[in-house]
């Protein structure tokens, strides 16, 4: 079976590995091996988004394409649905002066970022900018490929590594919230709980997670953390109320704004009321 440059095998152009995808975020279309697709297209938003818009102005950017290299004599890795072309006419090896407009406000530290993000693949641009072809007579700055040598589980991982989804988005991470302490909750609990039979929480959330700070500062028990505001928290409060330079009534374990604050600053939480 003949392969590409980059040693993926040639597929005719009637075969089901090749899929027609829309870049995210642009009206352009690749046709690509599909397993691999997720990654270049991915690759192509990000480039549409910090590089240049690659949707306006003539229809450049191609994938799959049944043809040998231009250079060599052998098959170009279009043919393998592995590469794609953007912006051919632009910054791209048809466009003009394209070194110049690579170097021109360090744009081309942006394709070398992409490059290491993705992992593997090749940018046709100068060595000299962080890409793949060392002589001027080879640029091609419009090309970005699988890089010779990787294997489809490499590529499967890196999908998965990115969090890329098979249409070429990708899952935003999960946006962290910062855990809230309700103050006049957890000083109604301060003062309640150690009256109460043991084990009684008022304010079972915010207790537990100001425990858990107080044993990061190692003056609680790990054991010591069940959400009830026993005399041993309020020990431990007393402990860091002291730590801040607070004494006598100031520092009686029961939580105050201030104290309180620079807790949840320390250890992740933040205070309303
Ligand atoms: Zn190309």
């Amino acid at each position: 079976m003949a392969t590409s440059i980059n040693g993926w095998p040639v597929l005719s152009p009637t075969s089901s590995q090749l899929v027609n995808r829309r870049v995210p975020g642009t009206n352009r279309y690749l046709r690509l091996r599909a397993d691999v697709a997720p990654l270049l297209l991915a690759l192509a938003a990000e480039y549409h988004r910090k590089i240049r818009s690659i949707d306006t102005g003539t229809y450049d950017d191609w994938g799959y394409a049944y043809r040998q290299a231009n250079a060599a004599d052998a098959w170009s890795d279009h043919s393998s649905g592995t590469a794609m072309d953007l912006n051919a006419t632009g910054e791209g090896a048809m466009g003009s002066n394209n070194y110049n407009w690579w170097l021109y406000n360090e744009r081309y530290k942006i394709a070398k970022a992409l490059k290491a993000k993705y992992g593997v693949v090749i940018w046709g641009g100068a060595t000299a900018l962080g890409g793949d072809y060392r002589y001027a007579r080879n640029w091609d700055w419009m090309h970005w490929a699988i890089r010779p040598g990787v294997t489809l589980s490499q590529v499967k991982a890196q999908i998965a590594k990115l969090g890329i989804r098979p249409d070429g988005t990708v899952a935003l991470p999960p946006t962290v919230t910062t855990p809230v302490v309700d103050l006049s909750r957890l000083q109604t609990a301060a003062k309640v709980d150690p009256t109460k039979p043991k084990g009684h929480k008022s304010y079972a959330a915010g207790t537990t997670l100001v425990e858990k700070a107080l044993v990061k500062e190692k003056f609680l028990l790990p054991g010591s953390v069940d959400g009830s505001y026993t005399s041993a928290t309020v020990n431990a409060y007393s402990k860091w109320q002291k730590k801040l330079g607070y004494t006598g009534k100031d520092a009686n374990g029961i939580p105050g704004k201030v104290s309180l604050t620079a807790l949840g600053k320390k250890h992740g939480f933040k205070v309303v009321n």
